[in-house]
């Protein structure tokens, strides 16, 4: 199959790049010359686990090509996916599809006839029906469109693509559903459960699935709190209720709040959804409140394990990234936790092992370190804030004889209390109680 991918991202490039794997050519566009000439001289624009040697391995056999010019890369195609980004409008925060209808405008002016138009990108419920229409109105009128959002994770993206949990399309039109099943065709021989549904349905899909996890995160995040106050160890009841095969054990893990460039876009993108229509969605606009005062309140929880005063106060802060295994530092837990000191008038020494290049531009008056040793030298608190695999095996020992102070928060549960009364350090962490083994 011949494929054009509009968007060369985190979800445009993966996915072009593990089709071209599949054996499918194709190619991605993006407007940013800079990315496009960059991967063109094999230089990834994101750091991702295994994506370099996948696309220059796919880019080597002539598979996966980049350029900026739409008409060379929709030539040919018999799909043209849409992977262009939908921010959260300022403002409002509704889903931003400024860059989504400006590509559809202009692939309708190159598209030919018979094409089918795919939406990865995640967009709000009835946006196949309005770029339909635009296909119509500029004069593509033989365009099937269809929509099958991307369930990929950052940091695990290849494989997520790879071996999905499922693969949804909704698609209007027999023609669409054949042209993705035969491009989904290597993942069904791995018995990828594919799930044909109406266009309406798979967008909604994508919200509900990322409000449904948000939701999960939120309500151990509380239990976290309720543990807090009652002297119980938040690990503990989230292993206790996990094992529970109706309630799993992902994403009941207790920390500071989600981030990312999904859940906080997606989750207020489907209240808008929700008010337009008519409907109440209480479950996520508390969600969403929740989130936000938890990400807020998380300074002065550093503050308060370092006696309630940081000003002049050193603090070694391990982990920018919102999550382990990727640079992208988009609404990071990181970003009020050290606004939110260095306002207190504390001086932050920050280590991310990939991350420092996106989170330069984000703080200012920061000491970026080379290292964990360096971040936490001389510190009087250490704070983690990503589990990265590098922080889960630190020499607590020698860590805390290089600090000035005793203070470890660990707002990712990383080590344990006696772990780090150990090393002599007086442990922080997240919902886990004063005396319980956390
Ligand atoms: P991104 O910002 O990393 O990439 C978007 C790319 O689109 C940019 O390189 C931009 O230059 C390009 N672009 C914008 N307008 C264009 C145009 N008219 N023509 C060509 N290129 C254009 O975004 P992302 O993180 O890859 O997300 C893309 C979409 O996928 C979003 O809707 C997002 O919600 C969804 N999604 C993201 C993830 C994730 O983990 N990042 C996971 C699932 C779904």
């Amino acid at each position: 199959m011949r494929i054009a991918m509009i968007g060369t991202g985190y979800v445009g490039l993966v996915s072009g790049a593990c089709f071209a794997d599949f054996g499918h050519h194709v190619t991605c566009v993006d407007k940013d010359s800079g990315k496009i000439d960059g991967l063109n001289a094999g230089v990834m624009p994101i750091w991702e686990p295994g994506l370099e040697a996948l696309v220059k391995a796919n880019a080597a056999r002539g598979r996966l090509k980049f350029t900026t010019a739409l008409e060379d890369g929709v030539r040919g195609a018999e799909a043209v996916f849409i992977a262009v980004g939908t921010p959260a409008r300022r403002g409002d925060g509704h889903a931003d599809l400024t860059y989504v209808f400006e590509a559809v405008r202009e692939l309708a002016k190159v598209i030919a006839p018979g094409t089918v138009v795919v939406t990865k990108s995640t967009v709000p419920v009835g946006t196949g029906d309005e770029i339909e229409r635009i296909l119509r109105e500029e004069g593509a009128d033989q365009v099937a469109v269809a929509s099958n959002p991307e369930f990929l994770r950052e940091g695990a993206a290849i494989a997520d693509f790879k071996h999905p949990d499922r693969i949804v399309v909704g698609a209007e039109d027999e023609h669409a559903r054949e042209v993705l099943r035969e491009i989904y065709r290597p993942l069904f021989l791995n018995r990828a459960p594919i799930l044909f549904t109406a266009r309406r349905a798979a967008e909604l899909t994508k919200y509900a699935a990322n409000a449904f996890l948000a939701v999960k995160i939120s309500f151990i995040n509380e239990i976290a709190d309720l543990c807090e106050a009652v002297d119980a160890d938040v690990q503990d009841v989230a292993r206790g209720i996990g094992l529970d095969n109706r309630i799993g054990p992902k994403f009941l893990h207790a920390g500071p709040g989600y981030g990312g460039s999904c859940f906080p876009k997606d989750t207020v993108a489907l209240l808008q959804t929700a008010e337009k229509a008519g409907v109440a969605q209480r479950i996520v606009r508390t969600t969403v409140e929740v989130n936000d005062e938890r990400k807020a309140a998380m300074a002065e929880r550093v503050a308060r394990a370092m006696g309630g005063d940081v000003r002049g106060k050193r603090i070694g802060v391990l982990g920018l990234a919102f999550k382990p295994n990727t640079d992208d530092m988009r609404e990071a837990p990181s970003i009020p936790l050290i606004k939110g000191l260095l306002e207190r008038g504390a001086e932050i020494h920050a280590y991310d092992p990939v991350a420092r290049h996106q989170a330069e531009p984000i703080f200012e008056g920061i000491t970026f370190s080379d290292d964990a040793e360096a971040a936490v030298k001389d510190a009087d608190a250490l704070v983690i804030v990503t589990e990265w695999d590098e922080f889960r095996a630190l020499d607590l020992e020698t860590l805390a004889q290089s600090m000035r102070g005793r203070t470890l928060v660990d707002l990712r549960n990383v080590y344990d209390r006696e772990e780090a009364k150990r090393a002599g350090l007086d442990y922080h962490g997240v919902g886990r109680g004063r005396t319980s083994q956390g």
